[in-house]
């Protein structure tokens, strides 16, 4: 986490009269000075122009340089939302190789991201074979000559899963094509880039943004892929147009700033938590529990100083169970009833009724995810012993006699 944080801390960006933080440069348009330079930028001859915040965008360069210093990758791009970075990377590398492709995906993935692959992506021609995120042999067995990508994410959502980033990149490298990663549940916890990854991806409607404000996304990669998701004659975030707004950009540049405090301040209270709940026998999962599965592998990926995020998931064994549970928790002003994550609140969801529910019935339970099972994502505000008694009288209350 050092090395990330110190690489935000030497991203520089003056205001226009030497202020500390740079100016929100919200032009949709600049000025040629020369009328020549426009057809040459536009021919690719020329470089360094602004064109139009299609392509590229002053505020949503200089957030891209900070990202890409904190993930480690040699550049980034801000886009307009989880999705659409998740879609323009797979498009630009299943495309670059002509029409259809293949890809392997680890089988617990964001149910957002299983649609895409599962439902529309075949509708193009790429089909997607879904895999044991644990399992690398899995991976590599699936691997067809028309695979165009590995796919997978650092810690699952919702099941917490671990993927192994360094053998899976192993893999990767062995059949010559990319391994892209979803780090949306670990920024500044891993650099999925310095583990390996050729493309790293944030929904950076989450931790990133840290206020639930906002929708925005990014991809991490080298020079030339980001090049070529804007390049104007093939480019999917400059074709298909889901840019980041400058006013997006100009915020997630100074909320990087306090990412480390807000990433520490989590990891503290989803670890307390877990310690009392793992006490008290109630069945749950958390990376920084010794009993994860995963845990010594995490630890092996954490960079330096790190914790273990602020994601939890509960058991409750039924849907109404975790329904009661959610509401009494809501009720007791333990958290809110709510989809995504990464706020300074506590949200808590039934990922089976909601963020999963594009995944069939049969596909959930063969990835392991409970109808019973709540999504916690731990805010940091407030007295942690006041919280984790909270969440036991709510769950003895719907648990009589267990936990
Ligand atoms: N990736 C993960 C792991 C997510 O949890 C989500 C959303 O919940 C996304 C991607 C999509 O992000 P967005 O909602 O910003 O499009």
């Amino acid at each position: 986490m050092k090395k990330s944080e110190q690489a935000i801390r030497d991203v520089q960006h003056f205001g226009e009269e030497g202020g500390v933080v740079p100016v929100v440069d919200v032009a949709v348009t600049s000025t040629f000075l020369n009328p020549l330079d426009m057809e040459r930028t536009f021919r690719g001859e020329l470089q360094g122009c602004y064109l139009y915040s299609r392509h590229s965008n002053p505020s949503v360069n200089a957030f891209s340089q900070k990202l890409a210093a904190m993930e480690g990758s040699e550049a980034a791009l801000g886009v307009a939302s989880g999705m659409a970075a998740i879609a323009s990377a797979v498009e630009a590398i299943c495309t670059a190789k002509g029409p259809g492709g293949h890809i392997v995906s680890s089988r617990t993935v964001y149910g957002g991201t299983w649609a895409l692959f599962n439902n529309l992506l075949p509708k193009r021609g790429i089909s997607v074979t879904f895999v044991d995120p644990t399992d690398t042999e899995a991976f590599e067995k699936a691997i067809r000559p028309d695979t165009r990508l590995l796919y997978t994410e650092t810690v699952s959502n919702p099941l917490l899963t671990v993927s192994d980033l360094p053998a899976l990149s192993k893999v990767a490298k062995r059949h010559k094509i990319p391994l892209v990663v979803d780090n949306t549940f670990a920024p500044m916890l891993v650099s999925a880039t310095r583990q390996g990854a050729d493309v790293v991806l944030y929904s950076c409607t989450k931790y990133l943004s840290g206020s639930a404000d906002l929708i925005a996304g990014a991809v991490c990669a080298r020079r030339e892929f980001i090049d070529q998701l804007i390049d104007i004659n093939v480019g999917p975030v400059m074709l298909n147009g889901p840019v980041m707004d400058a006013r997006v950009a100009h915020e997630l540049y100074l909320r990087l700033d306090h990412l480390p405090i807000r990433m520490r301040a989590h990891s503290e209270a989803a670890l307390h938590l877990a310690r009392v709940l793992d006490e008290a026998n109630i069945p749950l999962i958390y990376p920084g529990l010794k009993s994860h599965p995963q845990h010594a592998l995490i630890r092996s990926m954490l960079s330096e100083g790190a914790g273990f995020g602020g994601m939890i998931t509960v058991d409750c064994g039924t849907p109404e169970k975790a329904l009661d549970v959610a509401s009494r928790l809501q009720q007791e002003k333990f958290g809110l009833y709510a989809v995504s994550l990464g706020f300074s609140r506590t949200l808590i969801s039934c990922p089976a009724l909601s963020t999963s529910s594009e995944i069939p019935e049969e596909e959930q339970s063969k990835m392991g995810l409970s109808p019973g099972l709540l999504r916690l994502s731990i805010g940091y505000l407030g007295d942690l012993e006041v919280m984790a008694r909270r969440f036991l009288d709510c769950w003895k209350a719907v648990h009589p006699g267990r936990g």
